[in-house]
């Protein structure tokens, strides 16, 4: 067979399975079917560097195909429009949804009316219902149980027109604390065996309402992803004696230091080895704690500050773009006979924040693998690169 057409029949594939998943708009006119023989050449190249690499906390591959139209001035995030207030969720139209839940707000000043700084209502239409009792029950060979769990949202500020990176620090920390403190209460809840708190920021991120908020669910079961990491955490541990994210800690801030994007006293922000997206982002404490219930008032500060700094950053690589973040904490560590015995020790809580410039296709649902086509230290030298004012 003829070693030229097996090649382009190469970058044909490659270059198809990268960019087809690409969400945002390359700024060029390049076309690569009428690519001549010198570019074509130049795409085989770019192919030559795909590496496949293993996140070493749950052990799954991603594929690092770099694109070279994928750094961030030369690419258009996906626009969502914002949509004008007032809304639900601003001060002055508590009336309008009266079943407030928990807010830090102003001495004096009355549940379901103005006055606070974060507000916790359920969510409207919710996914799980917290009324009624839990019943597991086999339908053949399919496990079925009702739907029982908790939906809420979390407003994070009246004021309808600004994001959460927009708020001062200390406002960032009363959110983080309105986490702590649902996630304490719903533990109280013997149905429920996870709270996974999480943030839909933009259309295309998922998220419906504009006001910036984010959500909770909690769940009779614990999440398959959050599960995969407990079992990856786990095993890291029965085999080193260490936990896998105060590894990687150690290991991204020393030695050569190309994944880390920014530190502080108690957290880093790292892209991480196995990134599964573009500028995927995690934010991790340096001090080992398996549960987020254990942010502690200094620490606050800091996951604040480095929460702040990350988002801003993206937005501006970015021009705002979706995103979501969420938080991966211990379950409820309910008495279980055979459960929990290194859990302190082994997990490690921590935040992953998952910018969406692209979107899984085919080959992602198909076989469990991400095509990721920015090198994690790439997107670490750009955020490193993006001065705030
Ligand atoms: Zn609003
Ligand atoms: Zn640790
Ligand atoms: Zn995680």
């Amino acid at each position: 067979m003829d070693s030229e057409f097996v090649n382009l029949s190469v970058v044909s594939w490659a270059v198809s399975n990268t960019c087809g998943n690409i969400l945002a708009t390359r700024r060029t006119d390049h076309d690569p079917s009428q690519a001549n023989r010198q570019e074509q050449v130049y795409l085989i190249q770019e192919v030559a560097v795909s590496e496949l690499r293993r996140d070493p906390v749950i052990g799954r591959w991603v594929i690092i195909a770099p694109e070279r139209a994928l750094r961030p001035d030369e690419i258009d995030a996906p626009k969502h429009a914002r949509q004008p207030g007032p809304c639900v969720f601003c001060s002055g139209q508590e009336s309008r949804d009266p079943t407030e839940i928990y807010a830090v707000r102003a001495y004096g000043t009355a549940p379901n009316t103005p006055g606070w700084q974060v507000r916790v209502l359920p969510n409207k239409y919710p996914v799980l219902r917290i009324e009624g009792r839990l019943v597991r029950e086999g339908v053949g060979m399919f496990d079925m149980m009702t739907g029982v769990g908790a939906h809420e949202v979390i407003v994070e500020t009246p004021d309808h027109d600004v994001e959460l990176a927009d708020l001062p620090e200390p406002h960032i920390c009363q959110v983080l604390y309105t986490y702590r403190e649902r996630m304490n209460d719903l533990g109280g809840d013997n149905r429920f065996k996870y709270v996974l708190i999480f943030k839909n920021q933009g259309h295309q991120a998922g998220a419906t309402l504009s006001h910036t908020h984010s959500q909770l669910i909690a769940t009779p079961v614990t999440p398959k992803r959050v599960k995969e990491e407990l079992v990856g955490t786990q095993r890291y541990y029965e085999f080193k004696r260490r936990c896998v994210f105060c590894d990687i800690i150690k290991q991204e801030t020393r030695l050569t230091p190309e994944r880390l994007v920014l530190q502080n006293d108690h957290f880093v922000v790292i892209s991480p080895f196995a990134a599964r997206v573009p500028y995927e982002t995690w934010i991790i404490p340096k001090l080992h704690n398996c549960d987020f219930v254990s942010l502690t008032e200094a620490q606050c500060g800091g996951l604040a500050h480095a929460l702040k700094q990350t988002l801003l950053k993206l937005r501006t690589a970015f021009d705002d773009p979706p995103l979501n973040y969420l938080i991966h904490t211990a379950p409820f560590r309910r008495p279980r006979a055979g459960y929990w015995a290194t859990i302190q020790h082994d997990f490690h809580w921590h935040v992953e924040v998952i910018p969406r410039l692209t979107r899984p296709a085919g080959f992602e649902e198909g076989s469990g693998f991400y095509i990721n086509p920015v090198p994690p230290e790439d997107a670490a030298a750009e955020l490193r690169a993006v001065t705030l004012t």
